[in-house]
């Protein structure tokens, strides 16, 4: 009996489910049990135009935050929220760069479309983690992502062109705006030229407050950025 390769590679490795480990027929992504899938919240509409913070209900428009200019970026879009199975999935990208997370991600960004909010970037830049941080997990998630879920901009990743410093003091020290200041200055632009005038897509793996990327935008903009967008997996919600 002849059978094929994925059907000889699903006897010997059972795909699970990445949220719950439940056993699945087939390791075709999304890697979700029925379950799981049932419990991903997509963000979509209606939603702030800039920030992407979704609203109970009514049309589109600006939220009160992007209203008072609090953002450096342009356009910011998360994929799902972050609870669980997202958060599983989530774990498991930042601690095993798994593929089947990847291809799981890539597969729910094809169904929801929501590559089409997006402008076409010249350079796509992953939000890079600190030396230290990427000595000791191995690999940047951001990296990661932007490798294996944007196949269509492959030669626009440009690794080197946002650095992350050491904070030059602990985070936890600090007020909200000295937050603020001490995240930017562990961002810096080594290749201003490649950043001057360009269109550029942010990638991470989950937007919080927003003040990594914002950081990363501002460093961006002082470098003459044109347009900057965001796209991170999972978008988490205070409170
Ligand atoms: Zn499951
Ligand atoms: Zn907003």
């Amino acid at each position: 009996m002849f059978l094929p390769f994925a059907a000889i590679h699903d006897l010997l490795f059972p795909p699970r489910c990445l949220g719950c480990a439940l056993r699945l027929g087939s390791s075709r992504p999304p890697l979700l049990c029925p379950d799981c899938a049932a419990d991903l919240v997509v963000l979509g509409s209606p939603l702030c135009t800039c920030c992407g913070v979704p609203f109970p209900g009514g049309a589109d428009h600006l939220c009160g935050d992007c209203l008072l200019g609090s953002h450096g970026f342009d356009l910011a879009r998360s994929l799902l929220q972050y609870k669980p199975p997202v958060s599983d999935l989530i774990l498991s990208l930042k601690f095993t760069g798994n593929l089947a997370t990847i291809a799981t991600i890539r597969e729910l960004m094809a169904r929801t479309g929501i590559m089409d909010h997006f402008t076409e970037p010249e350079i796509v830049l992953p939000v890079p983690l600190h030396v230290d941080r990427l000595r000791q997990r191995g690999f940047n998630q951001a990296m990661v992502l932007a490798k294996g879920c944007l196949p269509q901009w492959q030669k626009r990743i440009a690794p080197l062109v946002l650095r992350r410093h050491q904070p030059t003091l602990p985070q936890s020290s600090l007020s909200g705006k000295e937050r603020r200041t001490n995240l930017i200055r562990a961002f810096s632009v080594a290749e201003p030229a490649v950043v001057r005038g360009a269109v550029v897509l942010l990638v991470d793996d989950v937007y919080t407050t927003g003040s990594t990327v914002n950081a990363c935008s501002k460093v961006l903009r002082t470098a003459g950025a044109k347009r900057i967008e965001v796209l991170t997996v999972a978008r988490s919600f205070a409170g």
